[in-house]
């Protein structure tokens, strides 16, 4: 080989380049590890507030480049103490699964790969570890094994995905082509939900034109369930086009709708059910709770997170048709949807989901289900939902304390009261002061809600990090700030 000799018009070359991205790859791997590593002892809330973290990450558009380790060592100072320790076992706010070691592995992995998971041609592992965790996670779920998954960014988008493919298939039963001619002239579809739906069913109505508000709400039991003889006289004044959207897994009650029924009374209406079963269905995946969700493999369409109960970084979840037709012909690309799916063997992501060039996301599906395997995820939904049964029990056996509803899986609702007596006012107050005083002391966090007209204090046990003894720690600290009679009186609170 020649000698080009030293070249000053070039630049330092790919080597030096290289190993400062070694360097700093490496840093970032041991910070994270450390980070991960001290999230059982760090406080689970933010300790930055809003104008602090403005204030360190603000300032004016840089001008100039910077060495991508200032950079690093920038982020990680300015936002550290505004993180969350959400992935860390004393986190039970929302519905908030932590990441497990090898699908954390596998998205950084997805990260330095960095694929564009779109086509197949643009990458093929990417396509075939859908494919292949696709197939699993349908098994794992007792869902049909034709049925077609869509990996989207959560269930959000797998809501907007499944109802779009139910929009697209009862219109078409009615001779409508709404992807092609739209809604404009369409017939009525008439949408029916549970008047305990989760918000992210009224986005989707929202983005698909069927209107937050133009539907039929089903009423709900005490728990927060579609009741089914509400919805068979909701169905008989439905005729012509028609979606049920029913739920497994209750954000806050984590109640179950009777999806059997539902399914058996849609059919008779020759009506699409969905379900969006975010976290609960995976009840599906354990011997112990499968009868939750029973007959939901009868329904057209299904919504999950990966993101909650599988224990996979954010964002990830499905959306899960029975009819791989009617989810093509909603979200294939324009010169893919009207082929039938399996014209072709070769998968292209980007089909399944509202997206086209997008993150690879699975591989970090693949990876969980492959370290879990079928009898871990199973064990993981279990244990999570007996932290909860340990909750209420400790809990509800404190003076005082009201457990709010059946515990049936793996959220727990709490009330407070004062010992000498109170009114609905009083606990109401009394619950949100618990609740915040609790997040303040950063041994757990946890939220607040509103439960059937009442305040209560949500408990909700999805990550599988969460030990007995994270669960006793938390219930200490939570009847100490309840018990803390620096918690202000009624008269004061009522100024
Ligand atoms: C969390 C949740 C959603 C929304 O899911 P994202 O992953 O936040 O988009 C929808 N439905 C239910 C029942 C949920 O619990």
């Amino acid at each position: 080989m020649p000698d080009d000799g030293p070249d000053h018009g070039r630049d330092d070359g790919p080597a030096v380049h290289d190993d400062q991205q070694a360097r700093l790859l490496g840093k970032v791997a041991r910070y994270t590890a450390d980070y991960r590593a001290g999230l059982a002892a760090r406080p689970v809330g933010a300790r930055a507030d809003d104008a602090e973290l403005r204030a360190r990450l603000g300032g004016p558009l840089p001008q100039e480049p910077s060495s991508p380790e200032a950079v690093v060592d920038a982020l990680v100072a300015a936002a550290e103490d505004g993180l969350v320790a959400s992935a860390g076992p004393r986190y039970f706010g929302f519905v908030v699964g932590g990441s497990s070691p090898a699908s954390l592995a596998a998205d950084w992995l997805t990260s330095g790969w960095d694929q564009n998971a779109g086509a197949f041609a643009l990458s093929p592992a990417s396509a075939v570890a859908e494919d292949v965790a696709g197939t699993w996670l349908l098994e794992l779920l007792g869902l049909p094994a034709g049925a077609s998954v869509g990996f989207t960014t959560g269930a959000t988008m797998a809501n907007a995905t499944c109802l779009a493919a139910a929009r697209s298939s009862v219109l078409a039963r009615a001779g409508w082509d709404v992807e092609r001619d739209g809604l404009f002239g369409a017939p009525p579809i008439h949408v029916v939900v549970g008047e305990d739906r989760h918000i992210s069913i009224e986005l989707a109505l929202r983005y698909l034109g069927l209107g937050s508000d133009r539907v039929h709400r089903v009423a709900a039991d005490d728990q927060g369930r579609m009741r089914a003889d509400d919805l068979a006289a909701v169905l008989d004044g439905c005729s012509g086009p028609t979606v049920v959207a029913a739920q497994a897994g209750n954000v806050n009650s984590g109640s179950f709708d009777p999806v059997d029924e539902v399914c058996r009374l849609s059919r008779a209406h020759d009506a699409w059910v969905h379900v969006d079963g975010a976290f609960g269905i995976w009840a599906a995946a354990s011997p112990r709770h499968r009868h939750l969700v029973r007959g939901v493999e009868a329904a057209d369409s299904w919504a999950v997170d990966a993101h909650k109960w599988l224990n996979v970084p954010y964002d990830s979840g499905f959306a899960i048709v029975a009819d791989p037709r009617a989810h093509l012909r909603a979200t294939g690309l324009p010169s893919a949807g009207y082929l039938e799916p399996h014209d072709s063997i070769r998968r292209d992501n980007a089909d399944w989901v509202p997206e086209m060039s997008r993150r690879a996301r699975g591989f970090t599906v693949w990876a969980a289900i492959r370290e879990l395997g079928r009898s871990g995820v199973a064990d993981l939904v279990d244990r999570c939902c007996r932290h909860a049964a340990r909750f209420a029990q400790a809990l509800g056996a404190a003076p005082g304390v009201e457990i709010l509803g059946d515990v049936v899986l793996n959220q727990v609702l709490v009330r407070f009261h004062r010992p000498d007596g109170d009114d609905d006012d009083d606990a109401d107050a009394l619950t949100r002061a618990v609740v915040a005083a609790v997040q303040a002391e950063g041994t757990c966090w946890l939220g607040g809600t509103t439960w059937r007209g009442r305040a209560a204090m949500r408990i909700s046990v999805s990550g599988g990090s969460t030990t007995d003894a994270d669960v006793d720690r938390t219930v200490a600290a939570i009847l100490a700030a309840a018990g803390d009679g620096s918690l202000p009186a009624p008269a004061e609170r009522r100024g």
